[in-house]
């Protein structure tokens, strides 16, 4: 037994050390795995070299609606739900793997921030299993986009075929980078058998 537990604390402490470098919350790393509070906060110091950030976590639904994190959102929920449907089980490792696809997919450089971080990414998986968010089908490209759930079927258009005015700029690395986010959004099969190979090996 004792032998048991120290494994798992340590799995956890692998965890938490990886959720910790990729931006996770204190209070996302108290619910996913069983250490104490003040080792995740002497953890978060030591990797981040500042203490975690103090308040609540962003709870709310609306910041996945508006344009660019929606974008951002659906095409981390689209990795998300694809290795779910190829055997992953559902939760916190899966999350990891479909938040680095995700990095991979978006980030053009590592000194920037991405528009999605971590904890939203979690939350956003929460909210869709609580039935709060759910994936809709854009009747213009057939992309799968988050939206509040109970949305009416075949009444969706997203925000890359409807864009907000302030959004239509002349601006050629934007444009590049939505229709990088089109060909993700409208064609999940980017993820071949190769790489699916490597996520679930
Ligand atoms: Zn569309």
């Amino acid at each position: 037994m004792t032998g048991t537990s120290i494994i798992q604390k340590y799995k956890e402490t692998q965890l938490a050390i990886k959720l910790i470098s990729l931006g996770g919350r204190i209070q996302m790393l108290e619910s996913e795995t069983n250490l104490s509070r003040n080792k995740l906060i002497k953890l978060y110091k030591e990797i981040q070299g500042c203490p975690p950030p103090k308040g609540l976590l962003p709870f709310s639904t609306s910041w996945f609606m508006t344009w660019e994190p929606n974008i951002h959102a659906s095409i981390f929920y689209n990795a998300y739900a694809f290795l779910v449907r190829n055997g992953l089980k559902s939760g916190i490792q899966t999350i990891l793997k479909a938040y680095q696809l995700y990095l991979e997919q978006c980030q053009c450089s590592h000194k920037e921030e991405p528009v999605l971080g971590l904890t939203r990414a979690w939350i956003l998986v929460k909210f869709v299993e609580k039935k709060v968010m759910q994936q809709s089908c854009c009747t213009e490209c057939r992309g799968l986009f988050i939206t509040h759930a109970y949305h009416p079927r075949n009444t969706f258009t997203c925000s890359l075929c409807q864009p907000p005015s302030r959004a239509d700029k002349n601006n050629k690395t934007q444009k590049e980078n939505d229709e990088r986010c089109m060909k993700v959004l409208s064609r999940p099969s980017y993820l071949n058998s190769s790489t699916t190979r490597q996520i679930t090996a």
